[in-house]
């Protein structure tokens, strides 16, 4: 984080201070929201101010006297607490903590004024998150969210990590209810803005697809005068937020049709990486992917869109996607023997996520074997989505269709429907799956010569990470 003062903090937090007035000229040096960070070295942490949230667990302002025990000169709460009224703390008292969190941030985000973009869409935000962070890495120093923080509270935190080196913002912002993503685009108010696309994920917070596309459209709410909106032209539903674009730049990108920034001639190497040429206004370029899977085309032009907006060259495109690492859990290859490869997708699942996995799984020579456990949040339709997977996966010719859970129980019902010959079994245990997992993978490995692609996907909430490990172990 940058340097504040503590009479800044009020200044943007709007917070009366208890304590003595002196302590306003005190240099904070560090927000955090987390007690346990103090417990590590008092010495360290002399400019770090504590922000007090509640959460489904702790309300955390309990934790505010042991932290100012602990050397925290700084809190910002919103009861003071009167023990420590004449300590030598300064106690930020505000209406909403939560509020102050995301004031605090937009407020560094100010200060610093990286070249910022704001990334929203149902699937694939992490990846082009990281694919346009090592893009712009190329051109100068870029703070893109860790790990997946891209809620309300997530953005703050990521935008308060901000300092005075950064060239180049990359936020991610996801939505699991209306209005988020507006909140989280005003604080950090993107120089360009992106909807990768629109698919049925955390239905349960927007009811249909119509409302997850509003939901997403929100974020174009957050451009200035000069932001610039990109949108995938492919996805469903751009109209409901074709009024938020009016007098604004829009440009497009499709791994479909022509668009601003779109791909072409698209072929899949054996380990399902792709190649492709990309067309954009400063000209073509063939691109190489280390990372499986067709979908990721649409990711990696999503992602070109975004750098040239910032001044990338086709160059540093083409280099920056070529050096860009998988992401933990999101179609891992891993090679476990020499003719028996794992992709290991367990990080999460929605409808098109798990279509896209399945696609890419049927592009693999051999056997293929498909482990789904549920996916969570898809709202009353969840057992037909679950169904709709079956059904494609058998459609694409998958071979065996393993799944775990209880709503999965449709996909293998969907897989099976219409083929007496379909191999689709449920497990309500994850020990009965690895059991059944094994003693086919033995029989397929003592009595043929085939290869075996194993593809493990599942929402967060089903640990489907877990059978993914189970199965590298066991090789
Ligand atoms: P989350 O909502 O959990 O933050 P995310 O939008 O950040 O997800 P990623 O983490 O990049 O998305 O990818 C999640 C999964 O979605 C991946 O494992 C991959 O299978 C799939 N996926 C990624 N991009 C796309 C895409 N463009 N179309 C369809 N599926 C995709
Ligand atoms: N918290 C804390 N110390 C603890 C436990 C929690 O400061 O020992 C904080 C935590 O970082 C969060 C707040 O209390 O900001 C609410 O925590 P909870 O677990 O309820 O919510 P979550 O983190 O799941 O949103
Ligand atoms: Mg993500």
């Amino acid at each position: 984080m940058i340097t504040l003062t503590v009479q800044e903090l009020m200044d943007v937090t709007q917070a009366t201070l208890v304590g003595d007035k002196s302590l306003a000229s005190l240099s904070v040096t560090e927000l955090v929201t987390d007690s346990r960070i103090f417990d590590c070295n008092e010495t360290e942490h002399a400019g770090t101010a504590f922000l007090a949230l509640k959460g489904a667990n702790f309300d955390a302002q309990r934790f505010v006297p042991q932290v100012v025990a602990q050397g925290c000169k700084v809190v910002v709460v919103a009861k003071a607490e009167s023990a420590l009224a004449q300590a030598n703390v300064a106690q930020l008292v505000v209406v909403d903590t939560r509020i102050a969190l995301g004031e605090i941030a937009a407020y560094v985000k100010q200060q610093v004024a990286p070249k910022t973009v704001g990334i929203t869409g149902s699937s694939g935000k992490t990846t082009v998150k990281e694919m346009v962070a090592a893009i712009l890495s190329r051109l100068g120093n870029v703070l893109a969210t860790l790990g997946n923080f891209n809620n309300d509270i997530g953005v703050p935190l990521t935008l308060l990590r901000l300092n005075n080196s950064h060239d180049f913002a990359v936020i991610e912002m996801g939505a699991n209810h209306m209005g988020e993503i507006a909140y989280t685009t005003g604080l950090v108010k993107p120089d360009v803005a992106v909807i990768n696309n629109i698919a049925a994920a955390h239905l349960e917070g927007f009811g249909d697809l119509c409302g997850v596309a509003r939901a997403k459209g929100e974020i174009f709410s957050g451009l200035g005068d000069n932001g610039v909106a990109l949108y995938n032209q492919d996805t469903k539903y751009t109209n409901k937020w074709q009024w938020r674009l009016e007098g604004k730049t829009t440009r497009t990108f499709s791994c479909v049709n022509q668009a601003d920034c779109y791909s072409s001639d698209v072929s899949l190497d054996e380990l399902g990486c792709a190649d492709f040429t990309l067309h954009t206004h400063q000209g073509n370029c063939q691109i190489k992917l280390n990372i499986p899977g067709k979908h990721n085309v649409c990711n990696a032009v999503a992602a070109a869109s975004i750098a040239l907006e910032f001044g990338a060259s086709l160059e540093d495109i083409r280099l920056g996607l070529a050096k860009m690492q998988p992401v933990k859990g999101r179609l891992n290859l891993h090679q476990l023997a020499s003719r028996v490869k794992l992709i290991d997708d367990s990080y999460n699942a929605n409808l098109e996520s798990a279509k896209a996995a399945a696609q890419l799984l049927s592009s693999y020579p051999g056997k293929t074997i498909l482990i789904l456990g549920d996916m969570g949040e898809l709202g009353s339709e969840a057992r037909s989505y679950h169904q709709e997977v079956g059904e494609f996966a058998q459609q694409l010719d998958i071979e065996h269709l393993l799944t775990l859970g209880v709503l999965s129980q449709s996909a293998s019902d969907g897989f099976n429907a219409n083929n007496d010959l379909a191999k689709g079994q449920h497990f309500n245990q994850r020990d009965c799956l690895l059991k059944a997992l094994f003693s086919l993978l033995n029989s397929v490995l003592e009595n043929t010569e085939q290869e075996v692609a194993i593809l493990v996907k599942g929402s967060r909430s089903a640990h489907m990470e877990k059978v993914a490990q189970a199965i590298i172990t066991w090789f």
